[in-house]
């Protein structure tokens, strides 16, 4: 018998990436959308359930899926690529185009899961820094990109956490600047006003990656895809474990597509929202920061972020403490919710911070 074995040393001693599960009425925590899909979605997915053969394995390359995916962004079906959530679709980008000897480039604060990924896939990992206000210095990004040189470019928009989009010149300004590709991670894209699927062709080294966790209400079903040159798709495929996407949750995708006018009403109805938080915010003694996504960025002023976080939960709300977070000191994260879980932070925050 042999022994047991010492981790990989290079993963470190990091903990992954976890928000606390923690009991309460008012969950603003992980930025998934408040209300639930379609009953409609629902009924059609029940009556195909009852129809999948379950002996058999299931399409191997998703076909119906990514058709329905194409035709929503106007692309071909080669140049979509889909995975179990987009942290998978991240993670199979890492082990096809990062890996041992490549170079990852990440302008923080950021998505926590971009470096995290990269550090597993044992691709080296080099940080920018965003301005105070989280804007991109573009200068800084090209001295970057120049002496590093990285493989992969990762940016967020909107960026979690910190809610800002980046604009469209900038975001031009990367993919002009980068040497490798630039992968434009869009979680939060229908909450924001431009986006860059525009950008991307057979051509151009860019790729852009959404998911179904936010905007389609579906964490629950970990569904994300991508959008890239159809090389780029064709490089994936050599990563990803065969029949890696199961029959429902290819169907549930598929039939989610046919809800899109109710998602786009729910997203509209978050951003009132939104607008009203952001609103509230600016009433009471915090910084915050604009956000076009579901979620908002805030900083107590008088008070710290720990703090602020346990006297939440002690009034059953949860935020997301990104207090000890690098670049992020003091600061808290609210997910946007229903009018209702809404008013209850607010009530519970304004006490807090008039306590
Ligand atoms: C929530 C989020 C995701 C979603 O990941 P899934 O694996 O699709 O649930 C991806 N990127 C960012 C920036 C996010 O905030």
């Amino acid at each position: 018998m042999g022994a047991l074995i010492p981790l990989r040393a290079d993963l470190g001693l990091g903990d992954g990436y976890h928000s606390a599960q923690v009991d309460v009425d008012v969950r603003l925590n992980t930025n998934e959308s408040p209300y639930p899909p379609p009953q409609g979605w629902r009924d059609d997915l029940r009556d195909l359930i009852s129809s999948v053969p379950f002996h058999r394995y299931p399409d191997r390359s998703a076909r119906a899926l990514r058709e329905a995916l194409a035709e929503l962004h106007d692309v071909r079906p080669d140049q979509v690529f889909v995975a179990n959530g987009s942290n998978e679709v991240l993670q199979a980008l890492l082990l096809a185009y990062g890996g041992p000897g490549r170079t990852a480039a990440t302008f923080e604060p950021t998505y926590a899961l971009h470096s995290h990924i990269a550090h597993v896939t044992a691709t080296h990992v080099v940080e920018g820094e965003r301005r105070d206000d989280f804007t991109l210095d573009l200068d800084a990004v090209a001295s970057l990109l120049a002496e590093h040189r990285p493989e992969i470019t990762f940016l967020c928009s909107p960026n979690n956490p910190t809610g800002r989009a980046e604009p469209e010149d900038a975001v031009r300004a990367v993919i002009e600047a980068a040497p490798g590709l630039v992968v434009v991670d869009e979680a939060y894209a229908q909450f924001a006003s431009w986006s860059a699927l525009s950008c991307v062709s057979d051509e151009a080294p860019v790729v852009v990656v959404r998911t179904f966790s936010k905007t389609w209400s579906m964490a629950a079903a970990r569904l994300g895809y991508l959008v890239a040159p159809a090389s780029v798709v064709e490089g994936l495929e050599r990563v990803i474990l065969p029949y890696h996407l199961d029959a429902v949750k290819q169907a549930a995708g598929r039939l989610a597509l046919r809800y899109r006018a109710e998602m786009e009403a729910r997203v509209k109805t978050l951003v009132d929202e939104r607008r009203r938080l952001a609103a509230a915010l600016a009433g009471l003694p915090v910084e915050t920061w604009p956000s076009e996504a579901n979620f908002i960025l805030f900083r107590p002023r008088d008070r710290g972020g720990d703090e602020v976080w346990q006297a939440l939960v002690d009034r059953s709300v949860l935020v997301r403490n990104c207090s000890s977070w690098p670049r992020l000191g003091g600061c808290l994260r609210v997910t946007v919710g229903t009018p209702e879980e809404n008013d209850a932070f607010l009530h519970a925050l304004s006490e807090v911070l008039s306590s």
